[in-house]
């Protein structure tokens, strides 16, 4: 694996009181994986970066690059590279001299630092573009060169901390996509912090959710979507419904009907997914769940529309219901309607 780090634990010292930033992390990164670390501000994201660049050190735990212990191992002598979200670019150099900055300062030869970072500016489509200077380029292009600056040392991973987040939507989106091709291009680890779901949803193999110090999940997207671990990160990822009380025999009697959660039985939580549930004025067949409210709200959302539904007994379902083109809507506000899905979809 290319990034390893072992049960790792960063506590700092603030008007004296101790803070733990991280409070245990394991996690196991694959050589040319996309890999997210996601969570809300404050969750132990940079931190954790920063421990695996070498610019803070563990209070405990280990971190190995490459199956090498480098716990102790400044970050000049780590084969990583970092970029910021506020690409770090030197104003008075032009974008070539900016890109060629490190192989100059290690002295290699003028030929191939030529070949280099030509080559570089043209994964990050900025060829022609050499003699800018960062001010006079757009947001987007500046993270470019950022870009372009790290990966032309060729670090065996590079890592980057919200590196979008002073875009706007449109280009941030551009910019996924475009950060996807050059990991591929590159072929090299790339480990990636953003509070973005979807931008994380987007673009990784493989995303660990973080909260409050610690990973709560580290799946794929789909299972991290489809398959939450728990309900910060059914909460966290996208929109979702939940579903609590006392389940006997499999069966959650809930909002007027019952919620199906098999070899359940006791205090259980279910959550269910806007776009699973099914609006329907007739009772639903006895294999599904089915609970029963009235429509308080309906939102037109262009290819779907957004319901809710207060159940009898006050709880509040969001359900997602696509739009089929010139077709009425399937409830209108006030309807009384009974809720439905199939028991493999509330986990
Ligand atoms: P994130 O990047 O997910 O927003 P951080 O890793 O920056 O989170 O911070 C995690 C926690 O550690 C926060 O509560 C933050 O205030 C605290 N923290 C981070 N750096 C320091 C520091 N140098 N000194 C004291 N506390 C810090
Ligand atoms: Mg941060």
């Amino acid at each position: 694996s290319a990034i390893e780090l072992v049960d790792v634990v960063k506590e700092y010292l603030a008007h004296g009181e101790v803070v733990r930033a991280v409070k245990g992390v394991t996690l196991d990164i694959a050589e040319g994986e996309f890999f997210s670390l996601l969570g809300p501000s404050g969750c132990g994201k940079t931190t954790t970066m920063r421990m695996i660049a070498g610019f803070e050190a563990p209070s405990k735990g280990l971190v190995k690059l490459l199956g090498q212990d480098v716990t102790n191992v400044p970050p000049n002598r780590r084969d990583v590279n970092m970029v910021f979200q506020s690409y770090a670019l030197f104003p008075h150099m032009s974008v070539w001299d900016n890109v060629a900055f490190g192989l100059k300062q290690r002295k290699t030869p003028q030929e191939e630092i030529r070949r280099r970072v030509g080559e570089m500016l043209e994964i990050v489509d900025l060829t022609g573009r050499e003699k800018r200077r960062p001010r006079e380029m757009s947001g987007g292009q500046q993270q470019r060169v950022a870009l372009a600056r790290a990966l032309v040392n060729r670090p065996r991973a590079l890592l980057l901390d919200e590196p979008l987040g002073a875009l706007d939507l449109k280009l941030r989106q551009a910019m996924q996509i475009e950060l996807k091709r050059i990991q591929r291009e590159v072929g090299i680890t790339f480990v990636y912090v953003t509070h973005d779901q979807n931008e994380a949803l987007t673009m990784s193999d493989r995303i660990a959710v973080m909260n409050d110090g610690l990973v709560e999940q580290l799946a794929g997207p789909r299972e991290i979507y489809e398959r939450p671990a728990t309900a910060f990160v059914a909460g966290f990822i996208g929109t979702s419904n939940l579903l609590a009380g006392s389940a006997a025999s499999g069966v959650l009697k809930v909002g007027g009907g019952r919620v199906l959660v098999p070899g359940h039985d006791g205090d259980v939580s279910v959550t269910v997914r806007p776009e699973k549930i099914t609006i329907c004025t007739d009772e639903p067949g006895a294999g599904l769940s089915a609970v029963r409210g009235s429509v308080t709200e309906v939102v037109y959302l262009g290819t779907y529309n957004s319901y809710t539904v207060s159940l009898t007994d006050g709880v509040e379902i969001t359900v997602f219901q696509q739009n089929v083109h010139d077709a009425a809507a399937t409830a209108e506000r006030g309807d009384s309607v009974w809720l439905s899905w199939q028991a493999q979809h509330s986990y």
